[in-house]
């Protein structure tokens, strides 16, 4: 008898997968200029224009729980995490399409309330909704959005673009929205335990907040277009820091090491870590959903970034073979590990 041979996804993790389905997929076109593997694809526009393109898909259960996360909020946090990948080339979000699969549990009424929160992000960010697809599901609700945006071919930023001696930035603090979602989902268990307490969130807001409503880095990407440099390689962080390094190191081929005592840390985050009895820097490590620009410069432009408004300075890229690193606050060089990967 023949044995049918059957692999569990989770042998290869997440991005293992990714290339592993699309190893024989090569562009023919060459207005394809760039397509897996970076924050987003960029096809060639007219004159010396790209077009960027990005697509992400949020599922009831795995990334949202209408336990704790009100409709507005998700319909916005749907918008803002597909621009913070156009962000992330250096280009900016112009059109956005939506889908959503929902079960009949879905009222009108919520349906209106998510809209509320997409219709908000894209007067805030300028972005036109032009389209999408509406479906039922027998369960749950599913978001897949998809965001056009619009930048200069010389302008766009890649994640291979790194290079020894390039110094690593970060436009914010890192880790609150992973403890964020920490208490949301310990406020919702004595919430399903004693439904007579009510949740202590006001305490946490500002976390609850970098969880349930992020933003998107467009002024990053403003100043950088005002000052008229560009960083050499540049992410945002979605799986976490070290995640995100990896994906640069890789793709420039280089080693690149963090200084522990230089990551933001919020000091609401530093305070319930420690409440959790968990690291704070591996909150910011391997937490996620920060989606902040993780970002690599040439020491020639450090003048333009010191004086961006919220920037630090965080390690720099080394020479390939010199390893990831992390540079501890108790002067340990251990190995950088990316755990930032999702499981099915
Ligand atoms: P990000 O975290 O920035 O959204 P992802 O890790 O989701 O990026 O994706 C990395 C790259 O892999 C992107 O270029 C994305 O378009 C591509 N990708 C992700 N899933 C698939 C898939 N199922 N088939 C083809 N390409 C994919
Ligand atoms: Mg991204």
């Amino acid at each position: 008898m023949n044995e049918i041979k059957r692999t569990d996804v989770n042998t290869l993790g997440e991005f293992g997968l990714i290339d592993h389905l699309t190893k024989d997929v090569f562009p023919i076109h060459t207005a394809t200029k760039r397509g897996i593997g970076d924050d987003a694809a960029v096809i060639k526009g007219a004159d010396d224009n790209v077009i960027v393109v990005t697509t992400d898909m949020l599922v009831e259960g795995i990334h949202f729980d209408l336990i704790y996360s009100p409709l507005k909020h998700l319909g916005y946090k749907s918008m803002v995490v597909n621009f913070s990948d156009i962000y992330a080339m250096n280009a900016f979000p112009r059109q956005v399409l939506i889908s959503i699969a929902f079960s009949n549990k879905y009222s009108v009424e919520a349906l209106e309330e998510f809209y509320e929160g997409v219709q908000l992000a894209c007067r805030l960010y300028g972005v036109d909704l032009i389209g999408g697809d509406t479906t039922s599901s027998p369960r749950g609700m599913t978001v897949s959005v998809t965001a056009i945006g619009e930048g200069h071919q010389d302008r766009i930023v890649y994640r291979d673009g790194a290079k020894a001696g390039d110094i690593i930035c970060v436009t914010g603090n890192l880790g609150a929205a992973y403890l964020g979602l920490q208490v949301l989902e310990r406020e919702k268990q004595i919430f399903l335990d004693h439904p007579e307490i009510q949740p202590e969130l006001d305490k946490h807001h500002y976390l609850v907040e970098r969880q349930l409503k992020p933003e998107a880095r467009k002024d990053a990407v403003e100043y950088f277009h005002e000052k008229g440099f560009k960083p050499t390689a540049m992410i945002d962080i979605s799986d976490g820091l070290a995640s995100e390094i990896f994906h640069i190191c890789k793709q420039s081929g280089t080693g690149a090491y963090i200084e522990e005592a230089k990551v933001p840390i919020h000091p609401d985050t530093e305070e319930l870590a420690l409440e959790f009895k968990i690291n704070p820097i591996t909150c910011a490590l391997n937490g996620g959903e920060d989606y902040e620009l993780l970002f690599t410069i040439d020491p020639s432009d450090l003048e333009l970034v010191k004086t961006m408004p919220d920037i630090f300075l965080i390690g720099d890229i080394l020479k390939p073979g010199e390893g990831i690193t992390l540079h501890t606050t108790g002067g340990k060089i251990v190995p950088l590990e990316a755990q930032g990967w999702k499981h099915f």
